[in-house]
């Protein structure tokens, strides 16, 4: 019996060119192999005649050879094998494309074949048949052929035989589910699954086994989940003992609101509490959250302590740094930032004032978190948009041993089964309020022949003083895809429609210090019209601009487009949202109407979750989940809410115990949110 953490080349027909292969699929070790599962299935397991084939659909028949086949050589590199076969039913030709295998083919034997016919009205034949002798083993046809994410070289039957030899000679992993569980669930055993996986009986089989595989993936991820938290909750560190805000609410220039009073009032409480915080802050775009933020972090900084915020884009770290300055400043807390595109001098220095502990807040991107960057004493870690902030960041910073307070803030409303898989380890607030004086932001959904009048809307924007956004999908036009282009359409605008205005570009392909140029000076005031992809998307706050028009909306989600929205309507004057779209398909333009009808982020979201899954719904930001092998998040919720519930029943049982099924568990636990860790960044 070999192990599964022995090499691939252990195989037979593995040598260092077919293992560089594997390896381009991230496998090295017979354990890698195992849990490489099929992508997909092929029914190969009927049977059927001749006369039963149908065009284009791939079956199996039975058939006899009816001549001796014929090779011609066409030219260097291509030869042709052609060969009649037939059974009581009817006859097909059989055409093969440099195969060496099908000269072999005896006249007068039977053998079964797997491919679909095409053709035309000059006849039917099939292509490329895969074959093999009725008698010998079911390899490629007779049976369920699973179908393998691949790599250049490696067909999938070489990929099938491979991973055949690997269960054949290595136990597959060890069973992490106790059976009283899989009894509930009707999960198959482990044993069993992986064999299944690799090698159903039936296509029902392969359901059965895929369900397990998926089911033991977010059972793993919802007990680590449980688990973090509770091992959290068993910490302490020292309670903050300045818990007095007064300085702090009197420095600002507006009341909170009774939402985000309720928020720092949770906050207070967890900071004085001994044991670290885990806390989402959830909020509509425009609810405050920074406001929020900003009092945990003057906590900390009068404690004596340090505190850090963490934004997703440069352009947003940047924006936050400067109002929290302005606000800090006063109260002689020391604010810096740290971004990538700082010059490396810049950098060492501020990283010096962080060691140093001359800096008591600092904001910044991810670079903030680098081994780079020693902090005089961490206890503060506020991540902005936690989507990027994912449970593994979450896992990191632990496992380096750092135990600060963790506040993550989100502006996307997420359904609970989603926001459990998302954040089950966190304690939330809800930000369900909005500051005083906001009004909706009247939104229109309009086509092409618009364009006059949304010129004449963005002008008289302009003539009142006020400023506006306009987006679009693309940074530069693309070949064959009809989208409007940011850098495009600012040329447009700037030469055609508006000489007279001031037109800024802001895009992600610009460089840090460009963008952040171009965003400060529209924050001053100095350019009537931003034309911008969604880099803006999150975070930017300019309350002097009004509208917001959205070319080609229908190519953004429902939740993205609420987001881009909300980048108006932040000051006292009203504003709007104009989504332009060139598509005429009655479903689109009812799932935009969606956003016409509500400012409400939880409706919408919804309503998007609904029309296009949860996969899709993450889109972009999903990095902050793990990379699940088998698990869809698009079609297993079923399977997620049963697998959740399962692993809450595991911890009550096992969770603190030492026994052999835990340790099992926690080693799988570990080998997840190290798989996404490295997906990250
Ligand atoms: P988000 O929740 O989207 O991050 P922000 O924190 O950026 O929202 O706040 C949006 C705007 O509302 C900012 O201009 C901020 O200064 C302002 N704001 C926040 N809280 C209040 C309040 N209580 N009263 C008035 N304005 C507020
Ligand atoms: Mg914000």
């Amino acid at each position: 019996m070999a192990r599964g953490s022995d090499p691939v080349t252990i195989l037979k027909g593995v040598g260092s060119a077919r293992a560089k292969q594997l390896a381009q699929l991230n496998i090295f070790t017979l354990r890698d192999l195992i849990c490489h599962f099929p992508r997909g299935y092929e029914d190969r397991t009927k049977i059927l005649t001749i006369s039963q084939l149908q065009p284009d659909v791939p079956a199996c028949f039975r058939a006899m050879v009816m001549n001796t086949p014929r090779t011609s050589h066409i030219r260097k590199g291509l030869d042709i094998t052609k060969v009649r076969l037939g059974d009581h039913t009817g006859y097909i030709s059989a055409t093969f494309f440099n195969s060496r295998y099908a000269q072999q083919l005896e006249y007068g034997r039977e053998y079964i074949f797997y491919g679909a016919v095409s053709g035309d009205f000059v006849g039917y034949g099939i292509t490329n048949p895969v074959f093999e002798d009725p008698h010998g083993p079911a390899a490629a046809t007779r049976r369920v052929m699973p179908i393998y994410p691949l790599t250049a070289g490696l067909s999938n039957s070489v990929m099938a035989k491979t991973v055949a030899q690997a269960l054949a000679i290595c136990d597959p992993p060890e069973e992490i589910l106790p059976e009283a569980i899989r009894k509930e669930y009707d999960i198959l055993p482990a044993e069993r699954a992986y064999f299944a996986i690799h090698q159903p009986q039936s296509m029902e089989e392969a359901e059965q086994a895929k369900k397990r595989m998926v089911f033991e993936e977010f059972f793993v991820f919802s007990a680590g989940l449980s688990l973090m938290r509770a091992a959290r909750a068993e910490k302490t560190v020292p309670p903050y003992e300045n818990l007095n805000l007064t300085p702090f609410y009197e420095s600002l220039p507006f009341a909170l609101t009774g939402a985000q009073e309720r928020a720092v009032g949770d906050i207070r409480r967890d900071l004085g509490k001994g044991a670290p915080m885990n806390r989402l802050v959830q909020g509509d775009v425009g609810s405050g959250k920074t406001m929020v933020a900003a009092a945990a972090m003057y906590l900390a900084a009068v404690n004596g302590k340090q505190a850090a915020l963490m934004a997703p884009t440069e352009i947003l770290a940047e924006q936050h740094y400067r109002s929290l300055n302005a606000l800090f400043a006063p109260l002689g807390i020391s604010t810096g930032l740290l971004t990538g595109s700082m010059t490396a001098k810049q950098k060492a220095q501020v990283r010096e004032d962080l060691a140093a502990g001359r800096i008591r807040a600092v904001v910044g991107t991810h670079a903030l978190l680098t081994d780079a960057t020693a902090f005089q004493n961490l206890s503060l870690v506020v991540a902005d948009e936690q989507h990027r902030f994912g449970v593994a960041q979450r896992a990191r910073l632990s496992a380096k041993g750092m135990d600060p307070h963790l506040l993550v803030m989100s502006a996307t409303p997420i359904p609970r089964t989603l926001a459990l898989l998302m954040y089950g380890d966190l304690d939330v607030s809800i930000l369900n309020q909005m500051p005083p004086g906001r009004e909706k932001v009247d939104t229109f959904l309009v086509g092409e022949s618009y364009r006059a009048r949304i010129n004449a809307f963005i002008r008289k924007q302009a003539e009142g003083g006020h400023q506006c956004f306009v987006v679009c999908p693309a940074v530069e036009q693309s070949e064959g895809l009809d989208i409007k282009s940011a850098a495009l359409w600012a040329d447009t605008l700037r030469q055609t429609v508006f000489p007279d205005l001031k037109v800024a570009l802001l895009h992600g392909q610009m460089k840090g210090g460009e963008k952040e140029a171009v965003m400060a000076s529209f924050a001053r005031g100095e350019a009537d019209v931003l034309v911008a992809t969604t880099v803006i998307e999150v975070g930017v706050d300019v309350p002097n601009a009004t509208l917001m028009v959205i070319e080609d909306a229908d190519r953004f989600g429902l939740s993205q487009l609420h987001q881009l929205r909300g980048r108006v309507g932040r000051g006292k004057d009203k504003s709007y949202c104009i989504l332009t779209t060139r598509n005429r398909n009655p479903e689109t333009v009812r799932r935009l109407k969606t956003l016409c009808q509500t400012n409400d982020g939880f409706r919408i979201a919804e309503e998007d979750l609904a029309l296009r899954g949860p996969g899709d719904f993450f889109g972009a930001r999903q990095s902050g989940l793990p990379a699940f092998r088998v698990a869809d998040l698009s079609f297993d919720l079923e399977t997620l809410k049963q697998a959740q519930a399962a692993a809450a029943q595991w911890i009550d049982r096992y969770g603190a115990s030492d026994g052999k099924e835990a340790a099992a568990l926690r080693e799988r636990i570990g080998e997840l949110f190290q798989r996404a860790e490295g997906t990250m960044n």
